[in-house]
């Protein structure tokens, strides 16, 4: 100290030395901390007795170190900290602020914004709504038998990448959970989200149900021996699980349905026998299962959709000629919603335990029968003039299902709450970084965050703040 103190007259010494460590070297030797807490200004140290009220001791400002000894390191282990805790490398005094809000994933194309038609909106027990939007391969999963789930996400936000990870409270999937056109799976998700218990509008269940388009069907089938061929007027359909069975047909032209796939992918207009075979030897490399049935001399598409109590009818006609409406130019019209219709949707509204948002879809005929083809969940594509309020529409129906949960959880009885390591639950900060591929750095545990490095590479977990 001695040394340092002869230093100190050494202007070029002082005027080198970083903000604060000055104070720090002119304390003497024998400076006591201050109490805990004290918030009092530190009186000049002294080793004997307290100095008489009258004669205060020269002011100083308070220190918060114990020793200029110690105080010297100190500063530099303080500073150190500090600039570790701004990059996130240490881990920083927990605020235990209860959590006022809660989190909506929307899955979802970025072209679609949900964010503002949550804005503003309040839940009941005053939480707000926080949006994360994502689309499906930019999202990860971790569940864990507690019924937690955290989602790690990364996506690209003006040009950069951000990895930001969270515990959704609930999810509205207006994506395509499985297409088996490459990288278009992602049942994987479903199920991690069904394994933390996350609630969805539709049912997370009636999502994964619907990713086989015969498994779908097959509920139909059902539809239509209840109700018959007039009031449900399904279209003659056959199942193959593969290719082998697919040596003859009764009758031509037929439409082959291969896989489960979407915007009319997969699907072939088949006029003879030969042709046939030509396509089974093409599904034989497929390995999946195929339906066909007849083609329909078609005069327009029958779409009748259903979110929550609000019913649409479209119909739409090819321009171009195609025989898919859905591929080339076609032209939709809204029509009357008629009772017919209505016991369509209705009806299949009811599978798989209920379908908030649905649609049929039907094929008109020439003849003027109508065919109805599929039944679509969540995941349809909003089509026509009423767009904006069919999304006002799901967004109301998303805030009065998450009403209802944040009512239902005020009302449940109070449980000891223990915060475990891997419940950090809330939203956290967002590190921008080059993301590990497919969320692989993501923590086993779903609650660390990992600062990357410029290769990738984590060089420190952080903890996450329990919320
Ligand atoms: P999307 O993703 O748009 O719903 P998709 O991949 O599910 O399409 P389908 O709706 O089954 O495909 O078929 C695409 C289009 O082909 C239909 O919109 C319809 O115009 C036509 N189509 C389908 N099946 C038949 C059929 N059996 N007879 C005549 N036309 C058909």
């Amino acid at each position: 100290m001695n040394y340092l103190r002869r230093r100190l007259s050494d202007s070029t010494f002082i005027s080198n030395l970083p903000n604060g460590y000055m104070t720090d070297l002119q304390r003497p030797d024998n400076a006591q901390p201050p109490p805990p807490g004290s918030t009092t200004p530190a009186k000049s140290p002294t080793t004997g007795p307290t100095p008489p009220a009258t004669s205060p001791a020269p002011e100083r400002k308070p220190q918060p170190s114990q020793s200029s000894g110690a105080g010297f390191f100190s500063s530099i282990t303080n500073a150190v900290k500090q600039t570790a805790a701004s990059a996130g490398l240490v881990e920083q005094t927990q605020v235990t602020t209860p959590k006022k809000f809660k989190i909506l994933l929307v899955i979802d194309e970025p072209q679609q914004e949900w964010a503002k038609l949550f804005r503003g909106k309040k839940l009941h027990g005053d939480y707000d709504i926080k949006v994360e939007q994502a689309e499906f391969n930019e999202i990860n999963v971790v569940a864990h038998a507690n019924r937690t789930c955290n989602v790690n996400m990364q996506v690209l936000r003006n040009g950069t990448k951000v990895m930001r990870s969270f515990k959704p409270d609930f999810v509205l999937i207006r994506q395509h959970a499985f297409s088996m056109t490459q990288n278009e799976d992602f049942r994987n998700l479903v199920i991690g989200l069904q394994y933390g218990g996350v609630q969805c509008i539709n049912s997370l269940e009636s999502i994964y149900n619907l990713c086989d388009k015969p498994w779908a069907f097959a509920q139909l089938i059902n539809t239509h021996r209840k109700l018959g061929s007039e009031k449900f007027p399904l279209i003659e359909q056959t199942f193959y699980p593969n290719y082998k069975e697919m040596v003859s047909m009764p009758s031509f032209p037929v439409v082959v349905k291969i896989g489960h796939a979407h915007s009319g992918i997969g699907k072939v207009k088949v006029d003879n026998h030969s042709k046939f075979q030509d396509i089974a030897s093409v599904v034989a490399l497929t390995q999946t299962y195929t339906t066909t049935e007849p083609l329909i001399d078609s005069k327009y598409d029958i779409r009748i959709q259903k979110i929550g109590t609000d019913y649409k009818a479209y119909m739409r006609t090819s321009i171009s000629g195609n025989w898919k409406t859905n591929t080339g130019s076609a032209m939709l019209e809204q029509v009357a919603m008629t009772d017919r219709y209505k016991l369509w949707v209705d009806t299949c509204s009811e599978i798989f335990g209920g379908l908030d948002i649905c649609a049929v879809k039907a094929i008109h005929g020439k003849d003027g029968r109508d065919f109805i083809t599929e039944v679509v969940g969540s995941s349809m594509p909003l089509v026509g003039e009423h767009q904006a309020e069919d999304r006002q529409l799901i967004a109301d129906m998303v805030l009065a299902a998450m009403n209802q949960s944040a009512e239902k959880e005020a009302n449940a009885p109070q449980r000891p709450t223990t915060i475990q390591p891997s419940q950090g639950a809330g939203q956290k900060g967002e590190i921008v970084g080059e993301p590990t591929k497919n969320g692989a750095g993501n923590p086993p545990q779903g609650c660390l965050q990992y600062i990357l490095d410029c290769n990738g590479v984590a060089v420190g977990p952080k903890p996450v703040q329990a919320n």
